[in-house]
This record gives C-alpha cells, sequence and structure tokens, in this order.
C-alpha cells in the first residue's frame, strides 16, 4: 500500500512541477504538490512508534503555524527575498540531517561530507542573496572577496583527502569552511548576473536534497530534488543565454566596477504629470507597457491591469506588456505579478518577441523600470550590465517613465533615457501615478 501511495505521490509531484511552468493552471499544479507532500507526510508519520509520532507532529505543527502567519503577513514586493530565504531554509534542514547521518551512517562518508558542503553553501549563499535583494551592499572590494573565495574553494577541496570524515573537528571544519564559502561566493556578485545566482541557489538547494535522500535512502527525496535541481539548471542556462552572460565570467572575473554616480542634478528632463500621461495614452493607436522592480514595490499591478483594460476596451488601442527576463527582482516577478492582477495572457510578451514593436509604438509606459530599458548596457563595458539585452523603448515615439526620482535602479547607472526629448518623467509613487491617469481617462472616455 505504501509504495503504491509513494508511486502516486511520485506521480503527483511530476505534473505539478509542469503545471507550473504555465501561468493558467500553475495554482492548480501547486494544489497538486500541495496533496503530494500532505500525503508524504501522513503516511510516514503513520508508520512511526506512537512517541515519535506525537514528538513530530507536534515540530510539524509548529513549523505550519509559524509559516502560515509568516506567510500571511508578508507583502507580495518582498516576495524575491522570502524565495532566497525558503531556499536557505532548505539548505540549512539537508545540513542538520547530514550533521546528525554522519556518525549514524560512516560509511557514507565522502557523500555526507559532500551534502554538508552543498547544504552548507546552499544557506549561507540564499542568506547572502536575502542581504544583497534588501539593498545590503555587504561587501565593496569584490575583487578581494574572489581572491578569499579562491582559498577557501582549495581549502574545502583539499579537505576531501581527509581519511577519517567522522572527527568532530572535521565536521567543524568543513561546516565553517562551506558556510564562509558561501556567503563570501554569493557577496560579490551583482547587477545582471544576481538572476542567475538565485537560479544556481534554488538548483542548489534541490542537489542537497537529492543527497539527502541517498545518504538516507528516501526515494521521493531524490525524485523532488532532481526536478529541482534540474529545473534549476535550465533556468540557469535559459538566465545566461538571455541575458548575454558567461557562466564561468560571472564566477571567476572580477565583476566590472562601474564608477558612474548618477549626476542627475545638472541634467535637463522634461516632467510630465498624469494629465499629460492621460492625454498621450488617449492619442495613441498603439502603448506598450513595460513593468519593473518599482511596480512590484508600489504594489501598482492591480491598478496598471485597470488602465490597460480601460485603454483596451474603452479607447480600443492596442496594449502589451513587454516582459524582461531580469525585470524585478525574482524570476518571473513581472509575470506572477500581473497574473495575480488578472491580466489577460495574451497581451504579455517576453522581451526576443515584442523587442521589434517598439519601432511602431506611440506610447511606452515604463512603470519602475530602469536598468531593463538602459541603453549604456550596449556601450558601457565597466557596468554590470554591460552586454545585456534592453527592451528597445528608445525606439518608440513617446517614453513615459514612472518613478519617484530620478536615482539609478539596481546597477547604481544612470539612464539616459531620462533626458531625452521624447521622453516626459512622472515624478512619484507607481500606484498613485497610475490611478491618477485612470481618473483622467474614465472622465474622457468617448462616445461608443
Ligand atoms: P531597477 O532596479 O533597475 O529600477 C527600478 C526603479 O523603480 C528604480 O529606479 C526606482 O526609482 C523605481 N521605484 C522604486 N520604487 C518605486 C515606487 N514605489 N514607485 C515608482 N517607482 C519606484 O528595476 P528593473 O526591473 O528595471 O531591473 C531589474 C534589476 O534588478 C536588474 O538590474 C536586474 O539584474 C536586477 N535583479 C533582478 C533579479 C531577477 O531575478 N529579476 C534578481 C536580482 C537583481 P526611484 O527610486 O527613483 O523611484
Amino acid at each position: 500500500m505504501t509504495s503504491y501511495l509513494s508511486i502516486f505521490t511520485y506521480i503527483l509531484f511530476i505534473i505539478a512541477i509542469h503545471m507550473l511552468s504555465t501561468p493558467k493552471v500553475a495554482y492548480k499544479g501547486n494544489l497538486l504538490a500541495f496533496i503530494g507532500m500532505l500525503t508524504i507526510i501522513i503516511t510516514n508519520l503513520i508508520s512511526l512508534p506512537k512517541h515519535i509520532l506525537i514528538i513530530s507532529s507536534s515540530i510539524i505543527l509548529l513549523g505550519a503555524i509559524i509559516s502560515i502567519t509568516i506567510s500571511q503577513k508578508i507583502k507580495l514586493q518582498n516576495l524575491p527575498q522570502i524565495i532566497a530565504l525558503l531556499n536557505g531554509f532548505g539548505g540549512l534542514s539537508a545540513s542538520l540531517i547530514g550533521l546528525t547521518e554522519i556518525n549514524l551512517n560512516p560509511t557514507n562518508q565522502t557523500l555526507i561530507t559532500f551534502l554538508l558542503t552543498l547544504s552548507f553553501i546552499t544557506f549561507s549563499g540564499s542568506i547572502s542573496a536575502y542581504l544583497k535583494l534588501n539593498n545590503s551592499n555587504h561587501f565593496k572590494s569584490a575583487t578581494k572577496i574572489k581572491l578569499i573565495n579562491l582559498i577557501l574553494f582549495t581549502l574545502l577541496v583539499l579537505s576531501y583527502f581527509y581519511p577519517n570524515k567522522t572527527l568532530p573537528s572535521f565536521i567543524a571544519f568543513i561546516s565553517i569552511t562551506s558556510i564562509l564559502f558561501g556567503f563570501f561566493f554569493i557577496s560579490p556578485i551583482g547587477g545582471a548576473d544576481m538572476p542567475i545566482i538565485i537560479s544556481i541557489l534554488n538548483s542548489l538547494s534541490g542537489w542537497a536534497t537529492v543527497l539527502v535522500g541517498f545518504s538516507i535512502n528516501v526515494p521521493i527525496l531524490v525524485i523532488t530534488g532532481t526536478i529541482i535541481g534540474a529545473s534549476g539548471i535550465i533556468l540557469t542556462y535559459i538566465m545566461t543565454k538571455s541575458m548575454n552572460r558567461s557562466f564561468l565570467k560571472i564566477f571567476f572575473l572580477p565583476p566590472s566596477d562601474s564608477k558612474e554616480k548618477s549626476n542627475s542634478s545638472n541634467k535637463h528632463f522634461n516632467q510630465g504629470n498624469a494629465l499629460d500621461a492621460a492625454f498621450l495614452m488617449e492619442n495613441a493607436k498603439k502603448i506598450i507597457i513595460v513593468p519593473g522592480y518599482g511596480m512590484a514595490s508600489s504594489n501598482a499591478e492591480h491598478e496598471l491591469v485597470t488602465l490597460a483594460e480601460i485603454l483596451k476596451d474603452k479607447y480600443h488601442i492596442i496594449v502589451k506588456y513587454a516582459i524582461h527576463p531580469v525585470a524585478g527582482r525574482m524570476p518571473g516577478h513581472m509575470n506572477v505579478l500581473l497574473a495575480e492582477a488578472n491580466a489577460n495572457p495574451d497581451d504579455i510578451f517576453e522581451l526576443k518577441d515584442i523587442n521589434q514593436e517598439f519601432k511602431t509604438t506611440d506610447v511606452v509606459y515604463i512603470i519602475g523600470a530602469n536598468d531593463i530599458t538602459n541603453p549604456l548596457a550596449k556601450t558601457k563595458e565597466d557596468s554590470t550590465i554591460y552586454q545585456m539585452p534592453i527592451l528597445e523603448v528608445e525606439q518608440a515615439k513617446h517614453l513615459l517613465f514612472v518613478k519617484r526620482s530620478l536615482s539609478p535602479g539596481y546597477a547604481n547607472l544612470d539612464n539616459p533615457l531620462f533626458y531625452d526629448a521624447k521622453t516626459l518623467m512622472l515624478l512619484g509613487d507607481a500606484k498613485e501615478i497610475t490611478s491618477q491617469i485612470i481618473t483622467h481617462l474614465e472622465q474622457n472616455i468617448p462616445n461608443p
């Protein structure tokens, strides 16, 4: 019976992962994965002796209560940081299992040492990513850190030749070195390379789960871990290709350290307001919306979708969303938010499918986006976004940039488009400005 149930849950997980790749059925996929996980937890719990059953159930219940309470308080704009933390917890639990197993299972010493290395790296690397996503630039001198990394990496490799891997001092050494390596490995990486790091950490947490599965002989962990690990590798590959990045360069070459400071004070720019924006939109035939991190941070997705629907339904204007692969702060960030706000999926286009359309577009509404439109990515060799493909918004007739100031985005790079003659800067909170434009448009709806 248990083995039939196990096969049932393996199949559920595989179908669930498949469904997660399409926004329309992703919610149902998540539900299937939840049912699979619950089935496994219950079948494993009932096979335990009574006293362990009580302890285990209480711990699981406590964990569930804590996570439900926290997840209800989390604002949607903080999702990327939470994903990084969850990845880190995955790594931490795998490392705790490794620490208990190394003495219980001494025949598998090398496997468990590898598990400890990988899981501690995942843990501390994810914490480092969490801090970076919270805009903490915790280390400035990236070149020195890459040198420290090299030393830590060499120590880790050499330690695998040590014969007695169950010695407490060895376990302490490998754990501490892995934690330090994971933290320092991620900390110098920035700009357009950060999304790639997030997907690598995701993949690492999957492989750590696979090692746990092998070391305690639980096939479901091997299966789910492989799915997570392999999909993380595929995502990393897609990201590196679409961002024109070389995997080896990200890790082993010192990062570019742009000295450019945002010097916007003495440059001229055209400032507009919601009324100007509404006027340009009303008179357009085609509008492309470019959402970025600022849309997420101001929670403007519902207003944005309302605006798009009014323009389409009441003004009969073609409206499309252009999604850059690294817009926001996590892979798929904009797609998640637009799906949450019920945007029509047929209006959402990836960079490669829409970039050709900007030259036939009247207005581009760039809401809280900056780096993903910055033409300096093509020319500024010492910037962290150099060679990253951008949305070619400058080819359109009018650009409307919604942001609170002229300050730079994540890559800390001024954007020349702010000072372009065809740009109107709408300075303010993304949600407020979008609501004001909606108000103006609603007042002027043409008679059918
Ligand atoms: P950016 O960080 O380049 O720009 C976002 C802009 O939003 C800022 O310039 C900010 O300007 C503005 N903003 C912030 N809050 C608000 C608000 N409440 N209302 C209006 N505007 C606001 O974001 P992009 O999406 O253009 O680019 C993503 C960047 O993040 C890339 O460099 C990418 O490499 C990096 N990254 C992406 C990850 C991913 O997986 N997608 C992960 C980690 C990093 P102001 O302060 O003036 O308002």
